[in-house]
Order: structure tokens, then sequence, then C-alpha cells
């Protein structure tokens, strides 16, 4: 590995939250939850809205951005007296019902052990208004979509002149969404004095507009995605027989003296061969994927991460749950279908910090579809030819 690559991954492995100004029980549930390293998003985030400062953050969902805002807003909320009732101290507004329903998780899961009871709800529209209005008693936390926030205001189940904190999550979809109009409306009922944390995916015209309307001299935080994260890459393909995978794979990462190595394969039976494989040859593997118990996976995923284990070998399903920013080797060894997945698969190693490398694996029968991901991607990947390696003893 080059050096750079591993100081740069030391660095980032032992930050914690611990720095961040957390209360000892946020931490302890996060450590439950298996957060070992504060993402880049949370990093700036935190702090910043622990001092009551105002945030714009560019980022995608993916991120780490709603533990970014719900943990330092849990903090915050233990400082501010208890409100009146249905007089909600935190609004979060989100586009979809789905959005509404996963941020109300993230701040159940963060509230559940911490000594003073605090009640989030998410409402939305779609669904009978009557039991939500009854769910608002002392409510301090609201996720909600625009129109049907309006409609509860408007039959008072809900007031917003006591709100301390507003979050709006994925503006730019909610301007797309025809949402703008509504928002304006809610916007009139704030008080003057609050908090304002805008997140969105993209700086469209519409989102700068509210931005400067709504935020006051607020933090800007960037985060790349990852087809903004390709050019950092570091991308090679070698040209290889199905026979000769396994001794490549050994040899690549014993030659290139690799640690933390993501393996990704296209089936769970072939995850389980490889990491076998890997095992039998000396080198620390496990493999990864939906077939495995979910204690098993976070096991597997915290020991990954932590370094202890070398190499996790998994499949496309499971890299979507993969949590992992900083990763310095991808190896495909068997390609995935679609060049999206593939982005998705090399994006993890590509960080301003630490630039990774990708490793694909072709065959003659990939050659074709490699050329196809390759088009989409707009980038032409070196090939080695795998013949030229004398891969004797691996
Ligand atoms: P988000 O971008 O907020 O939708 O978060 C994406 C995923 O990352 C969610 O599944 C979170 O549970 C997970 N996540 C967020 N922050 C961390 C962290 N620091 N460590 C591990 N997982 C995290």
């Amino acid at each position: 590995m080059h050096p750079e690559t591993f100081s740069a991954l030391n660095s980032t492995l032992y930050m914690s939250f611990n720095t961040l100004g957390l209360s000892p029980s946020l931490l302890k549930t996060l450590a439950n939850q298996h957060y070992i390293q504060p993402y880049p998003i949370q990093q700036q985030a935190i702090p910043a809205i622990l001092n009551k400062k105002d945030v714009l953050g560019i980022a995608k969902t993916g991120s780490g951005k709603t533990a970014g805002y719900v943990l330092p807003i849990l903090m915050n909320l233990q400082w501010i007296p208890s409100s009146k009732n249905r007089h909600i101290r935190v609004l979060v507004l989100v586009p979809t019902r789905e959005l509404a329903m996963q941020v109300r998780e993230v701040f159940e899961v963060f509230s559940r052990d911490l000594p003073e009871r605090i009640k989030s709800l998410a409402v939305f529209g779609g669904v009978s208004i009557n039991p939500q209005m009854m769910a608002m008693q002392g409510v301090n936390i609201l996720i909600a979509t625009p129109g049907r926030l309006l409609e509860l205001v408007k039959s008072n189940a809900v007031h917003l002149n006591e709100i301390d904190t507003l979050v709006l999550d994925e503006a730019d979809k909610m301007l797309n969404l025809g949402f703008r109009e509504e928002m304006n409306r809610i916007f009139a009922f704030l008080p003057e004095k609050r908090q304002n944390l805008l997140f969105s995916a993209t700086l469209s015209d519409d989102v700068t507009n509210i931005n400067q309307f709504l935020l006051h001299d607020p933090l800007v935080i960037k985060i790349d995605s990852e087809e903004d994260n390709i050019d950092l890459i570091s991308q090679l393909a070698y040209f290889v027989t199905d026979e000769k995978k396994g001794p490549l794979l050994r040899y690549l990462i014993k030659h290139n003296e690799m640690e933390q190595v993501l393996v990704f394969t296209s089936s769970v039976f072939s995850a389980d061969n490889v990491a076998l494989k890997l095992r039998n040859n000396g080198i620390e593997a496990r493999s990864m994927h939906s077939k495995k118990s979910q204690e098993l996976r976070s096991e597997t995923m915290r020991k990954f991460k932590t370094g202890e284990l070398r190499v996790m070998v998994a499949t496309d399903l499971i890299s979507r749950g993969i949590d992992i920013q900083f990763l310095p080797h991808v190896i495909n060894y068997e390609l995935p279908r679609s060049p999206k997945d593939y982005i998705h698969r090399i994006g993890r190693t590509g960080r301003a910090e630490s630039p990774g490398e990708a490793i694909s694996f072709i065959t003659p029968d990939d050659q074709h579809h490699f050329k196809v991901i390759q088009k989409k991607m707009g980038k032409w990947v070196t090939m080695i030819d795998s013949d030229g390696i004398n891969l004797h003893g691996f």
C-alpha cells in the first residue's frame, strides 16, 4: 500500500465520535448501532449544529447526513425547556412519505436511551389524518411532508410558533415536486429566531434562492458523490481466465501487501467460496451476504472496519448497506451487471483524503460488458494481461 494512503487511512480510522461534543448516552447508542467513526458530513455538521449555527449541506442520501443533524438536534433539545402541548420544537420537512419514516426511525433509535423522553412523529399525506392529529400530543420533533403539515396546522393539531430548529431535507426534491408554495406558507408560521438546516443533493438555482432567504451565515458543507470521485480512483483491469482468478486474487493481495480489501462477487455461493479459498491460503477473509444472520454481518462489518479482518468478500445486494468511507482497495472478482453498480462499488475507495484503487477481473466473456461499463462511466481503464504474471505458488 502507498504510505500516504496508509497514514490517511490510519488517521481516519482512529477518528471517533467522542471528540464531537455528544453525550455519553448518545455515544453508547452509536456504539450499539456500530457507528464507529463519524462520516465527513457528521464531523463537520455535528459541532456546528451544537453551536446553533445554520448549515447548508450539499450531500446525497448515503452520506450519513441524517445522523449528522439528528444527533446534535437531540443534544440541543435537552437544554431547551419543554414546550406547551402541540407546540413542536423541531420541524423536519421532507419530500416523501418514505423519507419521513426513515428520518423518524433515526430519531427514534438515537433518542431511545436518552435520560429525557423525546417524542418524534412522522406525518404525511395519503393516509387518514385523524390518527396523526391524536398522536401529536406531547410531540417535540415532527417530520412532515409540506401538504399534510399545512392541513394539521389549519386544524390546530400542531403549532409552529415555538420552533427552535427547522430542517429541510432533500430540499431540491421538495422543490422539484412543486412544494415551493406550501413551503413558503409554512415559513410564515415560524418564529423569526430559529436555527435553519438545509440539505440538498444539488445546489440548483431554486435551492440557492431558498438558502439566501432562509439561512444566516451558514456553514457550507459539500460532500462529493461517488460519481464525482471517479477521477480520484486509480482503476486497473486484469484480463484473466476463470481458473486463474483465485491465484491472481491471492497474488495481488500478498504481492501488493493490501490491507482492508473489499472483494465483490456476483453470487452468495461465489462469495463463500472465494472467502474460504483465501482463508485456506492464509489470508484472513470472511464473506458478507444476505444469507448470513444479522448478528454475523454486524460482527464481520465491525472486524473489517477496525482492521481486524483483512478481506471481506461481498455481494452487490449487501454492498448497498456497507457504510465504509476511505476504503483503499476494491476488487471486482466478478463484474456487476449494471454500470451504476460498478460505480457504486468502486466509489467506496475514492475520497479526497485517501485516493483508492479499484481492480476488476475481466474474463473473455466479460469483455463486451466491460466496454459498456467504461463507456457509461466515460473513462477507459488500463488492461493488464495476467498471462504475464507468474502465479505459481499462489
Ligand atoms: P443517510 O445518508 O443519512 O441516509 O445514511 C446512510 C446510511 O449510513 C444509513 O444506513 C446510516 O445508518 C449509515 N450511517 C450513517 N452514519 C454512519 C456512521 N458514522 N457509521 C456507520 N454507518 C453510518
